[in-house]
């Protein structure tokens, strides 16, 4: 029996193969211990040139307390992104469905005593896909996960129960490109993935992790809607709100298209991710972005400074001034801290569920976050009474 830990870095695809490690170490008979274990676990990303930093230091700081380190996901399958590190660090420079079994077996199964090992989070997230057979020009992830692949419906089925037995009131359907999903054996399109997934015994709440605008149409639209546990929330990557900027990521879609698109999907909370300083965008692009991001009446914005990745058609383009892209970032921030703000404030009198994941906040039906005195773990509706500074102060209705 070996003592062990598991942590993540960066999206939810990356959480759910760590907890599929995780899983598979305690099914092995092996305990978590984040204290000094024999084996350290870190399921690391590569999506920007900060985040292969922050892995190659938390990396360093697991090798330190002396165990062995296994450095799994996105960064591990980027050529030379832990080169140098000290020995006791394991790169694992396999496929996600490949790794949670290699590491089991090197760490060395001994008896089976947790099998069915409960996560602590009040959400889950059920990993429905992986890898991208887009080819946006900036993004290294094709490169290190391969072409999309989905799981079979019935084992994401299972995974649903699976998970709302084991008490989960809420549960995120993850992919790295969720509208490729298809199981062409049983038949199945995300939307109707949504439609089952919806229906599963103690589901409460179903969200998507992320879809992109070319997948969102109206049968996908119309799944959502008619399936009363799924969240009216939907987070649409924009990337950028000028044309010109688009085409040279290779976005397959215009402005025009992404604003119609989501004008579809009214009664939904947008939110999005924005790549601010992409070669090429001048600050006339870049107010376009900021319209773009107003007329779609998108809430939250992650804002992401460009960076280039090694082995990406941008790798060796980088015009944007670091200044430039800081000061345009807090911009783009501004914009959408004044916009989740406002959509905050149309709260106020109204009624939601909130789902409290952590002592006194939670989450909304639509993802927007709440100050909530209730247990941990909790789904409590709730009226809204004003508005803080980092959320909704709701009282219980
Ligand atoms: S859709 Fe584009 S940005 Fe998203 S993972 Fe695929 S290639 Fe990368």
């Amino acid at each position: 029996m070996a003592t062990f830990s598991v942590d993540f870095l960066g999206c939810k695809v990356s959480h759910t193969d760590a907890h599929e490690i995780r899983e598979r170490l305690l099914a092995g008979g092996h305990v978590e211990d984040s204290h000094g274990p024999d084996v350290a676990v870190l399921s690391t990303c590569c999506v920007t040139h900060e985040a292969v930093r922050k892995s190659r230091k938390a990396a360093r700081q697991a090798a330190r307390k002396g165990g062995r380190v296994y450095v799994t996901g996105c960064a591990a399958n980027l050529k030379n992104a832990f080169a140098g590190l000290p020995e006791n660090v394991v790169v694992v420079s396999l496929r996600s469905e490949q790794t949670a079994a290699f590491v089991a077996r090197d760490v060395g199964a001994i008896g089976c005593v947790q099998a069915d090992a409960r996560l602590e989070r009040v959400r889950a997230f059920v990993k429905v896909q992986d890898g991208c057979s887009f080819s946006c020009s900036f993004c290294v992830i094709p490169q290190v996960r391969g072409a999309s692949r989905s799981r079979p419906a019935s084992a994401v089925l299972g995974e649903v129960e699976k998970r709302a037995a084991q008490g989960h009131r809420e549960i995120v359907l993850t992919g790295i490109n969720l509208g490729c999903y298809r199981d062409r054996v049983a038949g199945f399109d995300l939307a109707r993935l949504v439609r089952e997934a919806g229906l599963v015994p103690g589901v409460e709440r179903l969200r998507l992790s992320s879809i992109e605008v070319n997948h969102l149409d109206e049968r996908l639209l119309d799944a959502m809607r008619s399936t009363p546990a799924v969240a009216p929330h939907l987070h649409v990557p924009l990337q950028s709100g000028d044309d010109a900027v688009l085409r040279t990521m290779s976005r397959r879609y215009t402005v025009d298209v992404y604003l119609r698109r989501v004008e579809r999907a009214e009664g939904f909370n947008l939110t999005t991710d924005v790549i601010v300083g992409f070669p090429g965008e001048d600050e006339r692009a870049f107010e376009n972005t900021l319209r773009a991001v107003e007329v779609a009446g998108i809430t939250k914005v992650h804002v992401f400074p460009y960076s280039p990745r090694p082995g990406t058609r941008t790798a060796a383009d980088d015009t944007v001034p670091p200044e430039t892209k800081k000061a345009r970032s807090a911009r783009l921030r501004g914009a959408s801290d004044a916009a989740c703000r406002q959509r905050w404030l149309e709260k106020v009198g109204s009624e939601d569920f909130v789902l409290v994941d952590r002592p006194g906040r939670g989450y909304g039906d639509d993802y927007l976050p709440w100050l909530v005195d209730a247990p941990v773990g909790r789904l409590v509706r709730v009226r809204a009474q004003a508005v803080a500074d980092d959320g909704i102060v709701g009282v219980a209705a």
